[in-house]
């Protein structure tokens, strides 16, 4: 049976030789069980894909993949799927922080009759509180918005079944949060708890605003919800600003002495213009992944691919640059 691990690579020189070795020490010790390493490079500036092309001319094992430009871990993942022929497939970070340790247990897991083994991470010892917090309150608030029910605490590292990959790559949407797809097609899931060491060399690739776009995303391509809660906050603001009018009404009526008022109509004034500008960005953030969506674009493109044998066939790459 063939086993193929995919590892999204975005300027990963200071580590990636030693992925491959620790990976490939694990994967020659499964029995009966043939492997492939598909290796994503993600539009790497440094010398990524020339140590990648290295050790491809030493190890038939490895494919690789090079983008035009870097698309991002989530297309990244995506072409490695596209491109991945294992009847079991796992995905993890070329850093190894996903440690290949768990591989074996995913197997077994897998041959129990699961569809899906994700890692579950216990520990994240060495990253920042800032990352730990925010992370954890992007979940909460996830499984708060979302009808589908996405794993805390994990990352992308996981063991899926030929029948789950074909399924996602039948997902063909831009907005592309690959975890939460992968529990939206549902199939038999379950974790496997590991304790996720620090990056070993090199930096992490997702800075904060990085993060953030991917939460945005998250939440946008799994909820409506805050649709509804641009409604919930015009229907609150304009109740205040009825009752504000008949004080106003009233006092205008009623008394003589109705000129103050100024600092009222400031914090009126002030108070609807953002409440209607929240709304408005909620609205944005909809329409203009609807924008990207109907122009649609490759998810990505293909510099060139080393390992693939002339002639053989990678269809759904193919379908997807026609469509
Ligand atoms: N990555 C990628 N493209 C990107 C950003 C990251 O392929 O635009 C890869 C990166 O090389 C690594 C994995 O995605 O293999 C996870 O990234 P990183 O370790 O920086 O994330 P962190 O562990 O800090 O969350
Ligand atoms: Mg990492």
């Amino acid at each position: 049976m063939l086993l193929s691990v995919i590892l999204p690579c975005y300027n990963e020189e200071q580590i990636i030789a030693q992925t491959y070795c620790q990976l490939t020490q694990i994967l020659q010790s499964l029995n009966n069980i043939d492997y492939e390493l598909v290796f994503i490079d993600d539009g790497s500036e440094d010398s990524t894909f020339s140590i990648l092309a290295g050790l491809q001319q030493e190890d038939p094992h490895i494919r690789i993949v090079q983008l035009s430009r870097n698309f991002g871990q989530q297309m990244a993942t995506t072409a490695g799927m596209e491109h991945a022929r294992g009847e079991a497939v796992i995905l993890m970070d070329a850093d190894l922080q996903d440690p290949p340790e768990l591989i074996p247990d995913m197997i077994s897991e897998w041959k129990k009759g699961f569809d899906v083994v994700y890692g579950e991470r216990t520990e994240r010892p060495n990253e920042g509180l800032l990352k730990r917090l925010t992370s954890r309150a992007f979940y909460q608030i996830i499984h708060h918005l979302s009808d589908v029910e996405i794993p805390q605490n994990t990352g992308d590292f996981r063991l899926m079944d030929r029948t789950v990959v074909q399924a996602f790559l039948t997902l063909r949407e831009r907005g592309r949060f690959v975890r939460g797809l992968i529990s939206w097609l549902g199939f038999r899931q379950t974790g496997l708890y590991f304790r996720r060491p620090a990056r070993q060399a090199g930096k992490t690739k997702y800075p904060f605003t990085k993060s953030l776009k991917l939460a945005a995303d998250a939440m946008v391509s799994f909820s409506s919800r805050p649709l509804k809660l641009a409604t919930w906050l015009g229907f609150s603001a304009s109740g205040v600003a009825l009752a504000g009018i008949v004080y106003a009404l009233v006092m205008r009526l009623l008394t003589d002495i109705w000129v103050t008022g100024w600092t009222a109509l400031f914090i009126a004034v002030l108070f609807m213009g953002g409440v209607q500008l929240i709304c408005m960005g909620i609205i944005g953030e909809y329409i203009g992944r609807i924008y990207a969506e109907t122009k649609c674009r490759p998810l990505y493109l293909i510099q060139k691919k080393l390992g693939f044998p002339n002639g053989e066939p990678s269809p759904a790459q193919d379908k997807i640059i026609d469509d």
